[in-house]
């Protein structure tokens, strides 16, 4: 299930959204101020967070600016009453998904959260920021230097599973688990020529997956 966050001060607003969330099968939280909406943020780490712009103690942009800057993939909708073409452009500066003008109807609001996840969780790509390489992990696609590598679909687990640990040494035995489901360790050879090839399809950018000498692999990401 998920877990929205609403930040709302106005509680003849929020409790009928609260009410209309919780009916739609969402777990809701709400919180009523600009700067302890961040902290909750930082510290439950919602699913997808609506956002009002008039809050106490913090405007809902910098609420959002500090979001971002903090976490970048959290979809974040904007619930406003300012419905000029600006205040959009800059919602969107600041790093909002999705902006919706009060007042709106529960329909429109639950289609924009549906809309939302599909793009976010549907569309989920890690991407090494001044790096060649890039993940898209739904399609399930990696791109060098913005051209598609046909990697084989285990080749293609081995790379995600190395980025998604970029910079740390993931073990030989982990990725026997995670990739082949076995503890097999006669397998370990069969990894080796995994590596090999998806180093070699990488091309330039094959140095990235580094051998670590009696542990396992690490990517890393100069
Ligand atoms: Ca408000």
């Amino acid at each position: 299930m998920s877990r929205i966050l609403v930040v709302e001060d106005d509680l003849e607003i929020a409790g009928p959204l609260i009410r209309s969330l919780q009916g739609a099968g969402y777990s809701v939280a709400l919180v009523g101020d600009g700067k302890v909406a961040v902290d909750k943020v930082k510290n439950t780490k919602p699913d997808l967070i609506i956002l009002d712009l008039g809050l106490p103690t913090m405007d809902g942009l910098d609420v959002c600016r500090s979001i971002r800057a903090y976490s970048m993939d959290t979809p974040i909708l904007i619930l406003t009453a300012r419905s000029s073409e600006l205040d959009l452009v800059v919602g969107l500066d600041a790093g909002a998904d999705d902006y919706l003008t009060k007042p709106f109807r529960t329909s429109e609001l639950l289609a924009r959260i549906r809309a939302l996840q599909r793009r976010t969780s549907g569309g989920e790509v890690i991407e090494l920021i001044g790096d060649s390489i890039r993940l898209d992990t739904e399609a399930r696609v990696c791109w060098v230097s913005e051209v598609e590598v046909p990697l084989t679909s285990t080749e293609y687990v081995l790379l995600e599973l190395l980025m998604r640990n970029a910079g740390r040494v993931v073990s030989r035995q982990q990725i026997l688990r995670d990739v082949w489901n076995t503890d097999w360790s006669g397998s370990t050879k069969n990894l080796d020529m995994h590596v090999s090839a998806l180093r070699r399809k990488l091309g330039d950018a094959g140095h990235h997956v580094a051998t670590v000498r009696g542990l396992g692999f690490r990517f890393d990401r100069s």
